[in-house]
């Protein structure tokens, strides 16, 4: 179970920069969630808050009924996928998909059933012994999601997953994220600067600008609004 209680956050960087202003939102379990806004609006500072990469300045953050904001990232049950998908170049597929399990000493038949599972999800079962290089974007991309997958975190967060793959790509892999997230069953925050993405994926959309939530609603409730 992992709702998501943001509850009048703020970040200020360096004592000036007020990157999020009172950031207040209840994030339901397995909901798909939209953070939309222009570049510099604050949406990746809110993400990277909710991972523990980030302090919070003032405002609880709170996961399940449990208090986040001084948890270190590494124990929060949390899975991430960025937009530079920085696979290790040197391994293949597998190795590094199955990398964050073997750092966690899981034993190597578990991992192993793991990585084929994330890979039978994503369709690169036969791409398992190819190194990075020999990978398109959108492979890559796919590679990037199953090190997220085998983690089988409550929640994902997403920060422009898709805006280095071209547009034919995009359109295509926001259908499978949609998929995948019907397939884990997680709770999902997704940032994206691109309105389309942001209303073909969402249930709920929270539109940002300078650091303040302008509207939050349905894809549909947003898109009747005046
Ligand atoms: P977005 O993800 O919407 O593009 P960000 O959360 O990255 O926005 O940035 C929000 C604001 O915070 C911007 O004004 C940005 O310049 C500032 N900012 C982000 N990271 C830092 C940092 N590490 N130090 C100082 N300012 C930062
Ligand atoms: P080496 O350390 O000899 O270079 P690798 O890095 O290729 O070997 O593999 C490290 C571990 O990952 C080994 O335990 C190997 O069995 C496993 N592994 C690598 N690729 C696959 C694969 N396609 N299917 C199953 N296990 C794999």
């Amino acid at each position: 179970m992992a709702d998501i209680s943001l509850q009048h956050i703020y970040k200020t960087y360096d004592q000036s920069v007020t990157a999020v202003n009172d950031f207040d939102l209840n994030i339901h379990d397995k909901e798909f969630i939209v953070l939309v806004g222009p570049s510099g609006c604050g949406k990746s500072t809110t993400l990277r808050m909710i991972a523990g990469l980030e302090d919070i300045t003032e405002g609880n953050l709170i996961i399940g009924d449990k208090l986040m904001n001084d948890v270190p990232s590494k124990k929060r049950n949390i899975a991430m996928v960025f937009q530079n998908y920085a696979l290790y170049p040197h391994m293949n597929v597998y190795n590094n998909i199955a990398f964050g399990l073997k750092l966690r000493k899981m034993k190597k038949d578990e991992i192993e059933k793991k990585v084929k599972r994330a890979a039978h999800i994503l369709g690169i079962e036969s791409l398992l012994d190819r190194k990075p290089k020999e990978l398109s974007g959108g492979q890559r991309q796919r590679v990037a999601l199953g090190r997220a997958i085998v983690r089988e975190a409550d929640v994902f967060l997403m920060d422009e997953p898709l805006s280095n793959l071209d547009a034919k790509l995009r359109v295509q892999m926001r259908a499978e994220i949609s998929k995948l997230h019907k397939q884990l069953q997680t709770t999902m925050i997704y940032v994206t600067h691109d309105q389309i993405e942001a209303m073909t994926m969402a249930d709920r959309l929270v539109i940002m600008k300078d650091g303040v939530i302008q509207q939050v609603g349905t894809p549909k409730e947003v898109y009747n609004s005046p």
